[in-house]
């Protein structure tokens, strides 16, 4: 590691910062051979390719069949066409609910936090976020609000509020849903919507046909309050039940638990 820079080893911003984009910096790191010069060239503007310092100090220098050296630099077999083959195979296009959230599995949900990756692993499985910056990681630019993603998290916490006084009108308590949502526009300094059906609707969600009368944010959750609902207490009655009608539910999309 001598000799490559003087900054600092454990500070990621540091790393992005120095990130390898070139076989000139990479050749201070490995001696580069003919193929993978060839393959870099090939990826251009096809596959995305970086390297960390950090990550380029634990390749071996002269053999290229360095599993960690595979990782990370482009080959050729990358540019192979299979007949079978897929940039999604993971089904990220297909199970995107929001901007950033990708919602496959009923009790868990990824979020895109970055388009950035430090080191484009060759293998990676998510390749449609790694091609050309034209098929960026996030359907809209990663800047845009975070209150979309959230929302549509929150409607998918079955195990909450069941023993909670619900609003007039609704079938069950969101009193966690909603207070969590409130604390993310304050935190924010965003005014709260006043229509939160509309607001849902624009994160995917469809809260209508268990929301009542009451729909400005501000006001359910000071109503509720008074009720006496107290949020991010789990339900005595969730259990096996409430799992169940989310697994048959939402990644349907048919219904929100909230
Ligand atoms: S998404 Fe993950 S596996 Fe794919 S290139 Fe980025 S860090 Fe590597």
């Amino acid at each position: 590691m001598s000799g490559h820079g003087s900054w600092d080893w454990s500070d990621w911003h540091s790393q992005v910062q120095h990130t390898i984009t070139t076989v000139e910096e990479l050749r201070e790191w490995i001696r580069v051979t003919p193929a993978e010069e060839a393959a870099i060239a090939a990826c251009q503007g096809r596959y995305r390719w970086a390297i960390t310092p950090y990550y380029a100090a634990l390749m071996d220098r002269d053999d290229p069949r360095c599993p960690i050296r595979q990782q990370a630099v482009p080959s050729l077999r990358e540019l192979e066409s299979w007949p079978t083959a897929s940039v999604d195979p993971v089904g990220d296009t297909v199970y995107r609910r929001t901007n950033r959230v990708i919602h496959k599995y009923p009790d868990r949900v990824v979020i895109l936090v970055t388009g950035l990756c430090p080191v484009y692993c060759r293998h990676c499985t998510r390749k449609y976020h790694t091609m050309t910056p034209a098929a960026t990681y996030f359907a809209r630019h990663e800047g845009v609000s975070w209150e979309e993603d959230f929302a549509y998290i929150l409607t998918t916490f079955p195990l909450l509020d069941r023993d909670q006084p619900p609003l007039p009108g609704e079938p069950r308590s969101f009193i966690t849903r909603d207070q969590a949502l409130l604390a993310l526009f304050e935190l924010r300094r965003k005014p709260p919507p006043e229509d939160i059906v509309a607001f849902f609707a624009q994160a995917g969600a469809d809260i209508a046909p268990v929301t009542g009368p009451l729909r400005d944010l501000r006001e359910r959750v000071l109503w509720a309050w008074e009720l006496g609902a107290v949020a991010y207490v789990p339900s005595r009655r969730g259990g096996e039940e409430a799992v169940e009608e989310v697994e048959t539910s939402e990644i349907e999309g048919e219904e929100f638990a909230g």
